[in-house]
């Protein structure tokens, strides 16, 4: 078997066959961020799976286009937005802003398209109307409208695909307005909630009547609009099953009579410290709680990265100074290679590349993965420790590497020798900053910028980074 996942739909480990078999290009749709907060620990470990995966299928030579959405309106948002007295674009705006900010420190890359929920309500609102049209929605009493789990299933349609479901325990005409639910609440669920007075200016005008959308369909409209009705993969945590992935196939198959999703891929919960994190527990981490206590984007990644996403992972601080030295090794081992010179434009056939292919295409065994890599680091230190490295050799080792981290990002930044031109502009930089020339500065970071390079600025001083 070639590059396979287990599918949740299926629940077993399948051949990955994208819909489109004449050409290489994939779908894949993400849960994106509900940006009401700054994301935590085990939300960035779905969101790293999510980067894996990309990353991967674009190593195996698939044209990717990764959609993640921004969940910018649902009940949450709302109650804050309620709570902090700020308008609805500025209070998201800024966790919007924090989630790419993070995204980048943990090396991902970012999607080709990042869908904000409030930017497709006129896709929200003709989705709606199809499922009233095929008569799987209804408007209620409330003013809102809801869909009919009894009229989906009588068209000869299955609810509980991802998630068994006892359909004993649901009552008809019970209705479940919240966008949270568990499955002993099964219901009818809102596609479109009626303006409550707590909404405050959160509305939009529809057929039914003022009101805002309801978060499940955000997910099937966005995602359907950008890949299509029916795509190959959708990936988010195991958490989202029930309900909301249960939903986003229900509105979807219900409004287009088409499979809507090929490969349905979850990623498994995360605890801190051994325990369901919480903020009473003190081991609830953002990124951002994580870079406070001095550990880097990139050791955490490392940590996310390195047990398998179907396994409950334990993550702790001891694991981020277990993954500090494991990068320590790594970065001895290639730094000793760039002594050498670059890497050559391409790799060779080699055993490691072939035993991390054949790990990761087992439905990405990661831990095969880093054994192939810490044995190859152990060979590569072994052969630069007896001189036997030829520069054309390490140029080639090199390469080889940075095949493997197209993949894992883990790599560390190259210091890239700049033009003179370059470096010269860095200085003019420094002497605004100096003289408190703010906006000069930003001019020249701009200039930079459209000349492909980016100042990072650390405690050793401003480092110049090829973009
Ligand atoms: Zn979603």
């Amino acid at each position: 078997m070639g590059l396979s996942f287990f599918n949740t739909l299926s629940r077993s480990v399948q051949e990955f066959k994208p819909l489109d078999a004449s050409s290489k290009k994939v779908g894949m749709y993400c849960c994106g961020p509900t940006v009401y907060d700054f994301a935590h620990i085990g939300n960035w470990r779905t969101f790293v799976f999510g980067d894996l995966v990309r990353r991967y299928l674009t190593f195996r030579g698939y044209d990717v286009n990764h959609v993640m959405n921004i969940t910018d309106v649902e009940d949450k948002i709302i109650r804050r937005v309620r709570e902090t007295k700020t308008t609805l674009r500025e209070f998201t705006g800024q966790y919007e802003t924090a989630f790419f900010d993070d995204m980048k420190a943990l090396g991902c890359h970012l999607p080709n398209v990042t869908p904000r929920a409030t930017e497709y309500i006129a896709d929200i609102i003709t989705l709606i109307e199809k499922l009233i049209a095929r008569g799987i929605a209804y408007k209620a009493n409330d003013g809102s409208v809801y869909f009919s789990i009894e009229k989906y299933r009588g068209c000869g349609c299955l609810y509980g695909q991802l998630q068994k479901l006892n359909f004993d325990e649901m009552r008809v005409g019970e209705r479940v307005a919240s966008d949270e639910y568990e499955k002993e609440s099964l219901a009818d669920f809102a596609l479109w909630k009626a303006y409550v007075p707590d909404d405050g200016e959160v509305t939009w005008d529809s057929p039914w009547g003022k009101g805002r959308p309801g978060w499940h369909i955000e997910c099937s409209a966005m995602s359907m609009k950008v890949l299509g009705e029916s795509f190959d993969l959708h990936l988010g945590g195991e958490d989202l099953k029930f309900p909301h992935h249960e939903d986003e196939i229900a509105q979807s198959e219900g409004a287009t009579g088409k499979p809507f999703v090929k490969y349905w891929l979850h990623g498994a919960f995360l605890l801190v410290e051994g325990k369901k994190m919480s903020k009473s527990l003190g081991n609830f981490f953002t990124l951002r709680d994580l870079l406070a206590k001095g550990f880097t984007g990139r050791e955490v990644r490392y940590l996310l990265l390195s047990a398998h996403y179907r396994g409950t992972f334990n993550f702790t601080l001891d694991g981020l100074t277990g993954a500090r030295t494991a990068l320590a090794r790594i970065d001895e081992c290639v730094g000793k290679l760039r002594a050498f010179g670059p890497a050559a434009a391409t790799a060779p056939q080699s055993e490691v590349v072939t035993r991390f292919t054949t790990a990761l295409d087992d439905d990405l065994n990661i831990s095969a993965a880093w054994a192939a890599i810490f044995d190859w680091v152990t060979e590569t230190n072994k052969r630069l420790a007896d001189g036997s490295f030829t520069v054309a050799a390490a140029a080639t080792t090199l390469a080889i590497w940075e095949q493997i981290n197209s993949v894992l990002g883990i790599g560390a930044a190259t210091e890239t020798e700049a033009p003179a031109e370059i470096v010269a502009l860095l200085e003019a930089r420094q002497a605004a900053r100096k003289a408190k020339d703010f906006k000069r500065s930003d001019e020249i970071r701009d200039e930079l910028k459209a000349k492909g390079w980016v100042v990072e600025d650390s405690p050793k001083g401003p480092k110049l980074k090829k973009l």
